[in-house]
């Protein structure tokens, strides 16, 4: 009888684990709580280093599970799960049994809510707004203006807003929000050529190919402008412009001035869904409360409990690429676990 895997969650890192499993011969279903799959794919509109429409990204991904023959279940969540052996029985939210050999959990990343950095002003001043919303706005196709309509001119984008952040709780670096600063603040150059932005950083991780080239282009190309420093608070000014207070580490001297627009670049968090399926399988977390590998170097895929993997950023902020990398590379382990190979061993 054909082994079934069943893989809860369908942003990029489940449908590619689903497509490979289904490729290798497993029978697949996966679980989306959403009403399509996708994942933040449908969030983004252009991804960084090459500007290339997530839609794209998507189709590609979709057209995988397509031809794969995956069972797909949309707007469905696993509700609870028993095990007998190595056999595990989930019930779906219709109540219907699903029986698996293996579980991959990709239930992704959720962005940090900005409104806990209550001093950056996030849900309460009109043109404070986040990465996330941006990038709502270019999918929409609005115009970058104020809130009231007026034109901008000043665009202020901030770093690290709940990353390494010891009072937000996370101590870690979200790994791609540098980049998506970069490549937002190029595309607000494109559209408002006249308006000034500046990024406030603390220190730039420009980590992958092509990240650095961006970072050369916005500044010599479009005149983005890069103040090392940590924003401490912001306030609003009678005509609803944000007045953004910084300290400049490289010349020691604090900074204040008006944005018209503020852009918070939010970082990564654990998914709701991820920390929801974590519990219920029994998984361990890591210390950051993404979900825990097997060993830090050699273990990726694999959880604390026997026949339960894990695909792309439930366990790490990470970019789509490697999110996909890492799908694939699960699929792998799920294969060797199934069919008892050494792989799953090493
Ligand atoms: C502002 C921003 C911009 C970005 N831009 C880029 C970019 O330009 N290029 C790039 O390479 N990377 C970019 N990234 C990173 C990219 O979003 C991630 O690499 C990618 O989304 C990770 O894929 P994933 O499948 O692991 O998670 P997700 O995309 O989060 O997908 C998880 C899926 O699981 C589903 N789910 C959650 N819980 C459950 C549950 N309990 N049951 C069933 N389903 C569930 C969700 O609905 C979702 O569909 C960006 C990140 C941010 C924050
Ligand atoms: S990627 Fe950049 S903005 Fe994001 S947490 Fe790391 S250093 Fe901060």
């Amino acid at each position: 009888m054909n082994k079934k895997v069943v893989v809860i969650g369908g942003g990029p890192a489940g449908m590619e684990s689903a497509t490979y499993l289904s490729d290798i011969g497993f029978e697949v279903s996966l679980i989306e709580k959403d009403v399509q799959t996708g994942g933040k794919l449908n969030s983004w509109d252009r991804l960084f280093p090459n500007m290339r429409l997530g839609k794209e990204v998507k189709d590609f991904l979709q057209n995988g599970n397509t031809l794969s023959k995956v069972n797909i279940f949309t707007e469905t969540e696993v509700e609870s799960f028993e095990r007998s052996g190595t056999q595990m029985k989930l019930c779906i939210s219709d109540g219907k049994i699903l029986d698996a050999d293996a579980v991959v959990i990709a239930t992704g990343f959720d962005v940090f809510d900005a409104r806990k950095k209550e001093e950056y002003g996030y849900g309460i001043y009109d043109n404070v707004i986040t990465s996330k919303d941006l990038e709502q706005w270019f999918c929409e196709g609005r115009n970058i203006v104020r809130h009231d309509g007026k034109p901008v001119k000043r665009v202020g984008i901030v770093h690290c807003v709940g990353s390494r952040d010891e009072k937000a709780g996370n101590v870690y670096c979200s790994k791609v929000c540098c980049v998506t600063g970069v490549k937002q603040a190029i595309e607000i150059k494109k559209v408002l050529p006249e308006a000034e932005v500046f990024c406030f950083y603390m220190d730039l991780r420009m980590f992958g190919m092509h990240f650095e080239e961006m970072y050369k282009e916005a500044q010599e190309k479009h005149g983005v402008q890069f103040i090392r420093g940590r924003l401490s608070e912001a306030s609003e000014n009678a005509d609803n412009s944000v007045v953004v207070k910084v300290e400049d580490t490289l010349t020691g001297r604090p900074l204040k001035m008006s944005v018209d627009l503020l852009i918070l670049l939010v970082g990564f968090e654990p998914s709701a869904g991820t920390r929801k399926m974590g519990q219920m399988f029994g998984v361990t977390f890591n210390d950051n409360g993404f979900l825990h590998s097997a060993d830090e170097h050699t273990g990726t895929g694999t959880t604390s409990v026997p026949g339960v993997f894990m695909a792309g950023s439930c366990s790490a902020p990470r970019t789509i690429t490697n999110s996909i990398l890492d799908a694939r590379s699960t699929a792998l382990r799920v294969a060797g676990y199934l069919k008892n190979s050494n792989v799953e061993n090493r």
